[in-house]
């Protein structure tokens, strides 16, 4: 079986990973950072996605002497020119709830009425190998960003987020199926199609 750590302390996250993992039938053992001892602090401030992917991977990486896979991911929304993007975890702030974030952006987009509501998720996966190898993938979801937010589920931004193809957000979904067409759920459909990277 292969065994790897997770570069994240959101629970959310590691929680999606098992489970798409489980979902393609893919036998892997997850550490998360906490289960590592590391409590050092990871200093994300990459101006890409993959860059801070990268930091997160190698910093465990290098920690553990184990192969490392991080996801840097976040919400792009066209009339905002691309925000929040890379800065999502701390649109309103840092250390900013999930709500809060949302009321922000939807207080961005109300100044602009009449702005298109076009929107993607995205999510780099970095995997560091301890001889120095480093593997990218990345996926994406689009859809738009709707004022009322739907559904209590999932996290972050998912209860505006609305997926036009099954009419709901990503907060109405039960997990296989966000997992099934989420930004999330693609880049890791892409990482285990490299399987072989993570057995060497
Ligand atoms: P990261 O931990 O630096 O990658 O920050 C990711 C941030 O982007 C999260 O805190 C969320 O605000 C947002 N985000 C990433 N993936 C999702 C998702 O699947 N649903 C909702 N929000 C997400």
């Amino acid at each position: 079986m292969i065994k790897l750590v997770l570069a994240t302390n959101n629970a959310h996250k590691v929680s999606e990973f098992r489970s798409c993992f489980a979902q393609k039938g893919f036998d892997v053992e997850i550490l998360t950072i906490k289960e590592t001892g590391f409590d050092g602090e990871i200093v994300e401030d990459a101006d890409s996605f993959e860059g801070n992917a990268y930091i997160k991977a190698k910093t465990l990486c290098e920690y553990t002497g184990m192969i490392a896979v991080a996801d840097d991911s976040g919400l792009a929304v066209d009339a905002l020119g691309g925000a929040p993007g890379v800065y999502s975890a701390r649109y309103a702030g840092d250390g900013a709830s999930d709500d809060e974030n949302i009321d922000k952006l939807l207080a961005e987009l109300k100044k602009r009425p009449d702005a298109r509501r076009d929107a993607k998720f995205v999510c780099a996966i970095c995997v560091c190998r301890p001889d120095g190898e480093t593997l990218y993938v990345r996926g994406e979801s689009e859809g738009l960003i709707i004022d009322e937010r739907k559904g209590d589920g999932r996290f972050g931004y998912d209860p505006v987020f609305c997926y036009p193809p099954m009419g709901k957000t990503f907060a109405e979904m039960d997990s296989a199926e966000k997992n099934s067409v989420s930004h999330r759920g693609r880049a890791i459909e892409e990482l285990i199609k490299q399987a072989d990277f993570l057995a060497k």
